[in-house]
């Protein structure tokens, strides 16, 4: 990210907090919020139990239902369905085109270049992410929700007019509608859908995502849905993936409810003729989940009370200077490097930036669900130091500190 880029996102979250503070200081936030606590920190004690009644649940529903160890393992899942769906709908193998929605799962485990590379076209339908996508490079995402935060109607517009070949004016709504139609003429092409999960009720084997751009509902209705998400995503019932999905709503954007909440719990469906169920009729023909560990069966259990909601990047003054280059893929800023190091190893957290945090706790603070991310990071600091992965002017400080009794 550049100095302008870091101006802007700095802006845009200045006017987010200013919608987020207000709401979350509500007594009807601070009621749900307690709920959530307790829901999150039931779920992750819980999660190998969840994990099984899930599989049971998607099952019942006729959602196919895999478990991925890794990202490998899960990028394989995705391209057999994918392939499968190839050959089972006689689809031209050159011409295959995946409608994407938003997903840090997709992110963590690269699954565009991935499908990329086995030729196939991922066009993403978030406009902030298609934004980006069509930036081609340095173009990670600096907030869940807001991806694009960092980039001006200027930025942007040339972004659009330069890879669509066209001549628009700055204007937001000629922006949007020419990336809108655009996204729709390749979605006509496409018969596959690949999305997350905001939450996943497993005993009603459902899983529940929120938008407001309507492009989810776009995605889930293509003939087959894939759907990737973490482990740590599941909860008990569909009311507590609702309470989640509105508790990171309020954290995320500052409104009560986005204007969609999606819950799929199966394929398209109907018993209108005689009460006789008949298979296939408006949404997807076929849904398919891979629940993906990569790491979070290891990871300390307050890291993954997280419900995404990203008001902890928006509130911390590290993340403010250093933008993106704080956090990891799209887990950003200091929670960001704690998944980090149970995603990818110690190494992997240090060059995240486990050093770069002040401890302030800000994040913590402004977290729906209280995660000590401060704590989390000084101990795995610890458990980095045991690896002997410090850097070079703290080994100096303390060369100093032994040597002459000052750190100077
Ligand atoms: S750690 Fe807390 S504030 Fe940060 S994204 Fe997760 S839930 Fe939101």
């Amino acid at each position: 990210m550049n100095e302008n880029e870091k101006e802007a996102m700095r802006h845009v979250f200045k006017g987010l907090n200013e919608r987020i503070e207000p709401l979350t200081k509500s007594p009807k936030i601070k009621a749900l919020q307690k709920r959530v606590i307790d829901i999150r920190k039931d779920a992750i004690d819980r999660n190998e139990e969840l994990i099984a009644i899930a599989q049971e649940s998607f099952k019942e529903n006729d959602i196919d239902c895999f478990i991925a160890k890794d990202g490998d393992e899960a990028k394989e899942i995705l391209l057999e369905l994918i392939n499968e769906e190839i050959r089972s709908s006689n689809l031209n193998e050159n011409e295959v085109y995946i409608a994407k929605s938003k997903s840090n799962t997709l992110r963590e485990i690269d699954a565009t270049p991935f499908l990329e590379e086995n030729g196939m076209t991922i066009v993403e339908t978030d406009l902030g992410d298609r934004i980006l996508q069509l930036k081609k490079t340095d173009n990670s995402p600096v907030h869940p929700t807001g991806p694009a935060s960092h980039l001006t109607v200027h930025d942007i517009a040339n972004i659009v007019n330069e890879s669509m070949g066209l001549q628009l004016p700055e204007v937001p709504r000629e922006i949007m509608e020419a990336v809108r139609a655009d996204v729709l003429s390749l979605l006509e092409k496409s018969f596959i859908g690949i999305s997350g999960s905001n939450s996943i009720a497993a005993e009603d084997g459902a899983f529940l995502t929120v938008h407001n751009e309507g492009n989810i509902s776009l995605v889930q209705n293509k003939k087959l849905h894939i759907v990737v998400a973490g482990i740590d995503k599941l909860v008990p019932t569909m009311e507590d993936s609702v309470s989640v999905a509105k508790l990171e709503t309020a954290f995320a954007i500052g409104k009560l409810v986005s204007s969609y909440i999606n819950i799929v719990a199966g394929p398209s469906k109907t018993a209108d003729i005689e009460k006789k169920l008949l298979k296939n009729m408006y949404g997807a023909e076929k849904v398919a989940v891979i629940l993906l560990d990569n790491g979070r069966s290891e990871a300390i259990k307050e890291c993954l009370w997280c419900i995404g909601c990203g008001n902890c990047v928006v509130s911390c003054s590290v993340y403010s200077i250093m933008g993106n280059e704080f956090g990891y893929h799209s887990y950003l800023g200091g929670h960001g490097v704690a998944m980090s190091k149970y995603l990818q190893g110690d190494k992997t957290s240090v060059d995240s930036g486990l050093y770069m945090c002040t401890l302030c706790g800000m994040c913590t603070e402004n977290c729906p669900v209280l995660t000590p991310t401060y704590e989390i990071i000084e101990n795995l600091r610890k458990q980095a130091q045991k690896e002997g992965l410090s850097i070079d002017q703290h080994k100096q400080i303390r060369d100093n500190i032994k040597d002459k009794g000052s750190p100077y």
